[in-house]
């Protein structure tokens, strides 16, 4: 039921197991690659055969190699590649550095992609500071939405600067894509393999490092707003779809300015409670986002209506230990508002422990999941014992009114 789309691995997979990867096209390039400044690690390139059966390269840096010789590599979109021993081909250094694609390179590549996919309408790309936007929808639409992309950005790095937890500028142009039709949203959601994502509004692709939006200006029809004003009337009446679109590029920033890291082990009611403590959309800020840690009436509605009905005595242990609630779609929605809650309650009341935590977190290993007894010692050494926060947390909650 998350939005924020892994591919699923056992702990016992976790030595570098096939992932459910992505379609094709990716660039085999070393011009433009030998920048100083990206000295730090040697590119590679590699060739594999994808789970399909198709030879492909990717040129990027190893971020892992398994003792079996498997191999998780970035390539230069920052795109996410876990090869096994027996899909790798070769492994060649042509003795330049890896570089991340330009926001040209990048949006070209994106786009060469949905062709191959195909069925899409005319694409455009647009680019901004951070963003490389594929569409095939309005430009009043792809405008409105990289400046709030934009603006969300600069307001997540400002927050979490005055928290006292320092980010950083993302490393690569974010793409996102923007699509006119909910057909072909449901089709990209299929090639990507997770169908299950096209039933809301949007997600983020961790191993893509993409997010993907249905124009959310358009109804039953597919229609686009052809104005920005239109744009902003059809967004002002919509903003349950804001919300998504909001809630998945907060995933997107935040696995990109390090605050979390793609394939380590991110517990979901973390990455889940940031993306919400954000959600709230300022449309009517041209530079600020005012709404940043907003009480989130729905969530608060929900988290109460579970707590009188339905929640059980060890809720923040199963919170905490596993991702399981997220996982099932019956228990899903409670789960999400007890992150909320935890999240704008930690947030709230204990800054520093909770970036503590946040670092403690970002620093886990690549593709090493935690135990449940291991989520909840990362947490108690964090805040505490779990009886004390939880009776702390519902004071709290109560108090919001
Ligand atoms: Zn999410």
């Amino acid at each position: 039921m998350s939005d924020l789309v892994f591919p699923q691995l056992t702990r016992r997979q976790a030595t570098l197991t096939l992932l459910a990867m992505l379609g094709p096209t990716q660039l085999c390039r070393s011009d433009d690659s030998n920048k100083p400044e990206a000295a730090a690690a040697p590119l590679h390139q590699i060739m594999l055969r994808d789970a399909s059966g198709t030879e492909r390269c990717v040129a990027g840096r190893i971020l892992l190699t398994a003792a079996d010789g498997g191999l998780l590599v970035e390539d230069r979109a920052g795109r996410l590649w876990s090869v096994t021993p027996e899909q790798l081909l070769s492994d060649d250094t042509p003795g330049d550095f890896f570089s991340p694609l330009s926001v040209e390179e990048l949006g070209r590549g994106w786009m060469d992609e949905l062709q191959a996919v195909g069925g899409f309408g005319t694409l455009t790309t647009t680019v901004s500071d951070h963003y490389v936007v594929v569409s095939d929808t309005g430009q009043p639409l792809v405008d409105w939405t990289v400046a709030m992309l934009e603006r969300l950005h600069d307001a997540f790095r400002a927050f979490w600067s005055q928290q006292g937890f320092e980010t950083h500028d993302p490393e690569f142009p974010l793409p996102v894509v923007i699509l006119r039709s909910r057909e072909q949203f449901a089709k990209l959601a299929g090639h990507d393999r997770t169908p299950a994502s096209s039933q809301g509004q949007g997600y983020f692709l961790v191993t893509a490092n993409r997010t993907t939006l249905v124009d959310l200006t358009a109804g039953e029809a597919a229609s686009t707003a052809g104005t920005l004003g239109e744009v902003r009337r059809l967004v002002g009446r919509n903003s349950a779809s804001v919300t998504t679109v909001v809630h998945e590029a907060t995933h997107q920033i935040a696995f990109n300015c390090g605050m979390h890291r793609r394939y380590a082990d991110n517990p979901i009611w973390l990455t889940e409670g940031i993306a919400m403590y954000f959600e709230t959309p300022d449309l009517n800020s041209r530079r600020g986002w005012r709404t940043i840690g907003r009480v989130n009436r729905n969530r608060l509605n929900q988290f109460r209506e579970f707590a009188t009905k339905r929640r059980q005595p060890d809720s923040l242990q199963t919170l905490l230990d596993s991702n399981a609630r997220f996982a099932q779609a019956e228990t899903a929605i409670d789960a999400y508002s007890e992150a909320w809650a935890l999240t704008h309650f930690l947030i709230k009341t204990k800054p520093r422990e909770f970036n503590a935590y946040l670092l403690k977190i970002a620093a886990k290993p690549l593709l090493q999941w935690d135990q449940p007894e291991q989520r909840l010692s990362d947490f108690k050494d964090a805040f505490g014992d779990l009886p004390e926060t939880d009776r702390a947390m519902q004071q709290y909650l109560r108090r919001l009114g």
